[in-house]
């Protein structure tokens, strides 16, 4: 079942676009993720479905209802935002509790003369306590009732913040950029825990990062976007192995991108060379062909499909960084082998590893 729907929905501030007919479908229980360059209508997408902005066009629907006007607190959704907000002067206990204690439930009662009557109250404190203890566990802080904010690390007001979004039970949450602040490893732990956080809530996650790698990590669908629209929407599978354009390819790790020619039945020409490829196009077809770094073999000179010399070797870490050259094309290769600047070597590419785009 579809929680969420977006139907061709934009939105305008004075007359320039920020965000344009878009649309999605999101699942129950489904971690989505938007991902894209900064400034390409993530936040005002995450805010118009929070309720903090209202579409210019189009329409929102929760379980088939529109509330594209509906005010943010009469939605079952709550919002984490980049930079944590909690309330410095309270206590942990109080930051958590703070919206438990403004809202109410509806209880309904039988007279005595048999009457039904329903009437708001709020909740007891027990209830509240039962909560916030919950919502500890739940980001793994549990006894830190009594601390106040300025003694907790980074990591840790952001799970607070966390916390607190999840104490009333929304039906949905949204994460704008929530690791945005945290230093890198600190990122990497918390994308680990939102995750496994996310399956045991069985809540449904609306999260916002231009980092690419954390999309990849942690989501079920990605939808790319770039100036306000949307650029593909897949599992980070499809997204990674099957760019729909040269924007996805890019963006999404890293890749070699060529201009080529189909020249023949699974034959295609470029870096002056012809190679099998797996996408059948008509022959003529002129192509952005996509190749992964991390795809190109090296081996030595005369033994692979084609020469080149290598004119530049970067380590990495995991892997050497070695851009080689044929004729005026450069074409980098990701291998845990080194190689020597200078040198003449070969390269294979397995024809499953060429991915062709047309060109429009
Ligand atoms: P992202 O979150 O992807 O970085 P935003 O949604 O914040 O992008 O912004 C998209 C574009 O909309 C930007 O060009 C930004 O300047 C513009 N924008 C966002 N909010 C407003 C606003 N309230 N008024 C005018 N322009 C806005
Ligand atoms: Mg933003």
């Amino acid at each position: 079942m579809n929680i969420i729907e977006l139907k061709n929905v934009g939105k305008s501030f004075d007359d320039v676009v920020v965000v344009e007919d878009f649309n999605l479908e999101v699942k129950k229980g489904e971690f989505v993720t938007f991902l894209g360059p900064s400034g390409c209508g993530k936040t005002t997408t995450l805010r118009m479905i929070a309720g903090f902005e209202i579409p210019t066009e189009g329409q929102i629907t929760l379980k088939g209802e529109d509330i594209s006007n509906l005010p943010p607190y009469e939605r079952p959704i709550n919002t984490v935002f980049q930079r944590y907000a909690l309330f410095p002067h309270l206590n942990i206990y109080d930051n958590i509790a703070f919206g438990l204690k403004l809202k109410t439930n509806e209880v309904t009662y039988k007279k005595d003369n048999g009457k039904i009557i329903t009437r708001k109250e709020k909740l007891s404190k027990k209830e509240i306590d039962k909560k916030v203890k919950r919502a500890l566990e739940i980001v793994d802080l549990e006894g830190f009732e009594k601390r106040s904010v300025d003694t907790l690390s980074g990591g840790q007001q952001q799970r607070i913040a966390i916390a607190r979004a999840i104490v009333n039970e929304p039906q949905i949450l949204l994460l704008d950029e929530p690791l945005g602040a945290l230093d890198l490893k600190m990122r990497k732990e918390m994308q680990i825990e939102l995750k496994a956080m996310h399956e045991r809530l069985g809540i449904t996650f609306i999260y916002v990062t231009h980092d690419q790698e954390e999309a990849l990590t942690m989501s079920d669908k990605i939808v790319v976007m770039s100036d306000g629209v949307i650029q593909q929407i897949g599992t980070p599978e499809e997204i990674y192995n099957e760019p729909k354009n040269a924007f996805v390819a890019d963006f999404i790790g890293e890749s070699n991108i060529f201009n080529g020619k189909v020249t023949d039945k699974l034959q295609v020409q470029f870096c002056d060379h012809t190679f099998t490829c797996v996408d059948d196009f008509h022959i003529g077809t002129k192509v952005e062909v996509v190749v992964r770094p991390e795809d190109i073999v090296m081996k030595p000179k005369g033994e692979g499909m084609m020469d080149v010399v290598v004119d530049s070797v970067v380590f990495k870490g995991v892997h050497y960084e070695i851009t080689v050259l044929s004729g005026d094309n450069e074409i980098v290769i990701h291998s845990i082998y080194n190689a020597v600047v200078g040198d003449t070597i070969s390269i294979d590419i397995d024809p499953d590893s060429i991915h062709l785009i047309e060109n429009n």
